[in-house]
């Protein structure tokens, strides 16, 4: 299936399984998986000047500036892999990210062809990043995040449906389940 190139972008709350399903389905697909944030992680890791830009704001659980997020996804996609598709996770997370991908795409020719919300209920999502224990994941943190999803990334659900973009998906199965649901939805 390496053939069927695929530029999709992964919505859902914090700890509704994208990161997981993001790269499972790169596996399947071809494709690279690109979680913004994972590069960010590793760019507090590395202790970079990116790292140290962002290593407070990640802390707390806010988003990063758009304009910063910009550069980041920017120059991802202008890497080899990224050349014939993608799954996006974690990007973008603002109507302004998503304007950002339109034109990032935009300028290379390209679209995308689909975005996926995996939905999942919040006690589930809570329960879930509680027992992820990740060092941004502290109960208070993970409210917050949530918080700042419903607030800032939510409004995008109805941007992306409003386009014809939208597959909605279950995200509260099992994984493999959630797998096959989401690589019938980017065929149909
Ligand atoms: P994630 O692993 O996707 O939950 O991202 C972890 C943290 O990185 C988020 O809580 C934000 O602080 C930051 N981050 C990741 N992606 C973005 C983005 N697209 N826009 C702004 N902040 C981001």
């Amino acid at each position: 299936m390496a053939d069927e190139a695929v530029r999709a972008v992964m919505l859902g709350a914090p700890g509704s399984g994208k990161g997981t399903q993001a790269e499972l389905l790169a596996d399947v697909l071809g494709v690279p998986a690109i979680s913004t944030g994972a590069m960010l992680r590793q760019a507090v890791s590395a202790g970079n000047s990116l790292g140290e830009r962002v290593k407070g704001t990640m802390a707390s659980g806010a988003l990063v500036d758009d304009a910063l997020m910009s550069e980041v996804v920017r120059q991802r996609l202008d890497l080899d892999d990224a050349g014939r598709g993608f799954l996006l996770d974690g990007y973008p997370r603002t109507t302004q990210q998503a304007a950002t991908l339109d034109s990032l795409l935009r300028e290379r020719g390209r679209r995308l062809d689909a975005v996926v919300l995996l939905d999942v209920p919040e006690s589930v999502l809570v329960k879930r990043a509680v027992a992820r224990k990740r060092e941004d994941d502290l109960e208070q943190v993970v409210r917050e995040r949530l918080r700042v999803y419903r607030e800032k990334t939510e409004p995008l659900v109805a941007h992306y449906a409003g386009r014809g973009l939208l597959r909605r998906i279950n995200g509260d199965r099992d994984i493999r389940d959630v797998t096959a649901s989401i690589l019938r939805a980017l065929k149909g």
